[in-house]
């Protein structure tokens, strides 16, 4: 049980996850329910509805976790979800402390949600973009968030298979520009609910094209591409929209195929993916090798050894060399 499944012509899993998150914050709104509480419950649904269809229908068999993976990934979730608390309080300081500072132009505090949602999701994302791509150019940065390419799989745990450094630093670089701007909480909370869930589902292993909306929002096919084991390739930083990505040259989309392997090009140059200790000090060793401190990936034009999407029997090998 190696192959790849038939494609189905779209992905319902993200399509039905977006139009229930859709359909969950109106409702929400609607009724005044605490933030907080919506949220929650919102993060709950999304992995509840991915895991399903990832159980269901994986994309790849051999993407599909084992228990030990689990285990590895609940632990990083833990942490992430540390982290994320703790940025929280960051942030909140963070914007009393600069905010007398600056003019915000408090008129988008005003704005209907419709508006205000997607123009957050969209600026919160510029921030993590520059972020991510800083990431991928090597240094400390990328010790941090090497981990996070470590599993030679892309599924929904491997989203939260992040070192919590790296979840304090994106929340920061995502969320305090929001609240400089004078972003209602409202819309800061439902644009982080969205960022999210498109986290989550770019990483899913689920079947299905996202045809022309590879143009519009992240998706699993521009993300599995992020995630490819040729360095070179490993662009498409955006994960909830693309627009940075093709502002700035970094989109690469091809409705043929995807990358046939997926993790780190070298990963005998860094800790075993079970070695949570040494992950967790990773970004403090001093880096040994080239690898461990420079991906720079570059390639435009390059053609990598892809998987057809249509292929049901194309074999992946079990290891990488
Ligand atoms: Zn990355």
């Amino acid at each position: 049980m190696n192959a790849q499944h038939t494609r189905p012509r779209w992905n319902g899993a993200h399509l039905g996850l977006l139009a229930g998150l859709s359909a969950w914050l109106v409702t929400a709104h609607l009724a005044g329910w605490p933030l907080g509480l919506a949220a929650l419950i919102a993060t709950a649904g999304t992995l509840a509805w991915l895991a399903g269809a990832e159980w269901l229908w994986p994309h790849r068999d051999e993407w599909v976790p084992s228990r030990a993976d689990l285990r590895r990934d609940g632990a990083w979730f833990l942490a992430a979800a540390v982290a994320d608390s703790g940025a929280k309080w960051l942030v909140r300081g963070a914007a009393l402390w600069l905010g007398p500072w600056l003019a915000a132009p408090v008129f988008v505090q005003d704005w209907p949600l419709w508006l205000a949602v997607p123009l957050a999701l969209v600026v919160g994302e510029f921030g993590a973009y520059w972020l991510h791509r800083g990431e991928h150019a090597g240094g400390w940065l990328w010790r941090v968030h090497a981990l996070h390419h470590a599993p030679a799989a892309v599924n929904l745990t491997n989203n939260v298979t992040i070192h919590p450094v790296n979840v304090l630093i994106v929340d920061v670089v995502r969320v305090l520009p929001l609240l400089l701007l004078g972003f209602s909480a409202e819309a800061v909370v439902y644009a982080g609910v969205y960022a999210q869930a498109q986290s989550f589902a770019t990483h899913a292993n689920t079947p299905g094209t996202m045809g022309w909306l590879n143009y519009v929002i992240g998706t699993a096919e521009l993300h599995r591409r992020h995630h490819s084991a040729v360095v070179a390739e490993a662009l498409n930083f955006g994960t909830a929209v693309p627009l940075w990505d093709q502002l700035f040259g970094t989109f690469r989309f091809r409705r043929t195929g995807e990358p046939r392997l997926v993790g780190l090009s070298q990963p005998a140059e860094y800790p075993s993916l079970g070695d949570l200790k040494g992950w967790w000090l990773y970004p403090w060793r001093r880096a040994r090798t080239a690898a461990s401190s420079a991906p720079a990936p570059d390639n435009r034009g390059f053609t990598p050894e892809e998987i057809p999407c249509s292929s049901t029997s194309i074999r992946t090998p079990a290891t990488r060399s």
